[in-house]
Formats: structure tokens, sequence, C-alpha cells
């Protein structure tokens, strides 16, 4: 049996020869690969635009500050969470505030929302943890109410769905990470996508040192037609060659779904009998990607959480802590957030291995580990 990688991209020949054709064709960068990767997005997503960029954390920082989101501010997020969530807003320059989560489905809690609007409340940031996509039904009623702007992290829930309707649908701003770990990947990159036409002309400009014509447009265009810079913008560009691989994943997303799918249902089998793991809750209304396969283990556990990943990690099963608690970490420490239901989590949670090429051998090998350990299932 080979190796069990705990993650792993899912390429093949197809996303090398993109890449190799776009290098020969010598247009790298603001060309056709990229228009059509952020078209297919934007339909994907049930939005009208997409804006590629250079991460999920670049482009979320373009998107705080198109909102003018800065100083005396303040931005509601989870702290269970990737640190990227959180540290885009201290980029931003404005202040963080932490709400705590739903055990069950481990992502933002509304009602904690509600409980932390203050004032000075601009945005709430909500996260799509390990693929699952938030509340955000819930969430955009509380926005509403209170005059609050929502941009959702989808970093992780590309090609999930709420009701039916893609992640992308629910939201006026999403933002999903292209980075190696996601469900499609470019290596890095980032996508946005948007419902208003203006705000996503400007956020391709913001992109790009704020230029008012993109280089597609002034290809064409007479030397003479210069372009103009009407505000500051930066370089979070998404090459060409990445959004030509990009198309390929797209095009194989429907058998990434189908393995990933199949292989949570191999394990929410195999665990629903286990007397001390608790599964991940899927809402009846909610479809999950499977991007992260992660389990909680249950007060009456017979060893810890890091006892069983050490365990798993001598019988060659890479494994990886559940989702972060953000605020414990030493930048946010001094917020003093008091989330006892985040910080349990962070403390019993696990991730398995994950990925569509993952075979039925070696989740039984995962398995059949399992079935050793004291107080087991079989
Ligand atoms: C991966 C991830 C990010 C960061 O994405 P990058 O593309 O690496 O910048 C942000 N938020 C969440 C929830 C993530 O999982």
């Amino acid at each position: 049996m080979q190796a069990i990688k705990f993650s792993c991209p899912y390429f093949g020949d197809e996303e090398a020869k993109a890449a190799s054709d776009v290098v020969k064709s010598q247009w790298v960068v603001g060309g056709a690969k990229l228009q059509e990767l952020e078209k297919r997005f934007a339909v994907m997503s049930n939005t009208i635009a997409g804006i590629g960029v250079s991460s999920w954390t670049t482009g979320a920082f373009l998107v705080l500050k198109a909102l003018g989101i800065g100083p005396g501010d303040e931005v509601i997020v989870p702290s269970l969470t990737f640190i990227a969530s959180v540290n885009v807003i201290l980029h931003a320059g404005a202040t963080p505030v932490f709400a705590d989560i739903d055990p069950h489905t481990w992502n933002i809690d509304p009602a904690d929302i509600e409980r932390k609007i203050t004032a000075k409340t601009k945005l709430i940031l909500p996260v799509d943890q390990i693929g699952l996509p938030c509340d955000i039904q819930g969430i955009q009623k509380i926005a509403k109410k209170h005059g609050i702007m929502v941009v959702q992290d989808a970093a992780c829930s590309f090609a999930s769905a709420v009701d039916g309707k893609p992640v992308g649908a629910h939201s006026d701003i999403t933002i999903f990470s292209l980075h190696a770990r996601k469900i499609v990947t470019t290596g890095e990159g980032g996508m946005i996508v948007v419902k208003d036409a203006d705000l996503a002309e400007r956020l391709k400009r913001l992109r790009h040192q704020g230029m008012s014509l993109s280089d597609f447009d002034r290809r064409d265009a007479s030397p003479t037609h210069f372009e103009n810079y009407p505000e500051v913008g930066y370089n979070f560009r998404l090459t060409d060659i990445q959004a030509a691989i990009g198309l390929c994943q797209l095009d194989r997303l429907n058998d990434i779904m189908q393995r990933r799918q199949r292989i949570a249902e191999r394990y929410q089998t195999f665990f629903s009998k286990h007397p001390w793991i608790k599964l991940p809750t899927v809402p009846k209304n909610v479809k999950t990607n499977w991007q992260t396969y992660q389990i909680q283990l249950k007060d009456n556990a017979p060893i810890s959480r890091n006892e069983l990943m050490d365990t798993l990690f001598k019988k060659n099963i890479p494994t990886r802590r559940g989702v972060m608690a953000s605020h414990l970490e030493k930048p946010y420490l001094s917020y003093q957030a008091k989330l006892p239901i985040t910080e349990h989590v962070a403390a019993t949670t696990l991730q398995l291995p994950m990925h569509p090429a993952l075979t039925d051998e070696q989740q039984q090998y995962i398995f059949d580990i399992f079935i050793t350990l004291p107080l087991s299932p079989l």
C-alpha cells in the first residue's frame, strides 16, 4: 500500500499541458485564460463577476479596502478559523471582534454575532469552515436588520451549497481560495465573486495598481490611448498559467466532488458506530464539498486528542489538529476573548486524510487502526 497522504491536489496531464500551453503562447498574465476562469466561477457561484487574485488573503484585503473598512471599524469574525480570516481585518486597520461557534457545525453562531454587534460594527466576515457552509441566511437576516455588510469567507467551500444554491448565491461578496489544500487549486490563488458590476470593475482595477485599462483592453487599443490611475491600487494579480490550471480543475470538479463524497460517506458510516467519536454535522439544507474531514473526541474518550494523533502518526496515518482558535495565538491574546465552545472544539478535534485519490485500501487501513484503539466499536 502506498503511503497515506493527508491532503493532495488532484491534478492530471491536462493541468500540466494547459500550463505549458500558456507558457508557449507567451501571454502569461492578464489574458484570455484569466477572463475565462473568472466567468466560469461567476456562473458556478450564481454571481455576475469573478475577480481572480493572488490568494484569498489578498482578495479579502482588497475587498475590505474597497468597502472602506478601516481604523475605528469593528468586524465580527469567528475565532475558529484559519488565522488569515482574522489577520486581514488587522491589515485593513480595523478591529476583529470574535464570535463563538455552533457546537455541531463548528461554524459561527448567528446568535453570538448579534450579541457582539456595537455602534462600530461595519462588517460580518462569516467563514464556511472545513467546506461546510455557515448559516449564511441567518447571518444575512441579522446584517440586514442592523445595516451591516457581509463578506463570506468561502476559502474552503467552493461548490458547496445551501438550499440548493451554490455558495456565492447568498452573499453580495464571496471569496474563494485556490490554495493547494482547497477543493480546486491553482497552487496559490483566490477568486472574489460579486453581484455588482461596478464593484467588480473597481476590484479589477484595484488588483492592478488602480489602472483604468486592463492588459486585455490595452493590447488592442491605440498606443496613444493612455491608461489612468484614479485611485491607489495593489498588485494582487493571478497569472494566466494559474488560470489555465484552474480551468482544468473546474473540468474535473464533478469527479473531485464524487470521490470526496464517497470517502466521506465511508468515514461517516464507520464513525457513526463509534462510542467516543463525534461526526461532523451536515444540516439538511446544506451540501458540503468535504474539503476537510474533521472529527471530535467526545467527553468519554479514553485517550486525549493529542494521544490519538500521536498513535495514528506512529501507524503512518497523517492527521492535523482541528481548525485553530485564532484568539489563542499571540497577536490576539490581548483581546481577552472568552469563547468556551471555540476553545473546547479546538482542543478536541482532529482532521483525517481526505483527498480525491485516497484509496479504499488506505481508508480500510485507517479503520483497522481505529479498531485496535481502546473501547473500539467492532
Ligand atoms: C485557506 C484559508 C484562507 C486563506 O487562503 P489563502 O488563499 O491561503 O490566502 C482563509 N480562510 C480560510 C477559512 C481558509 O481555510
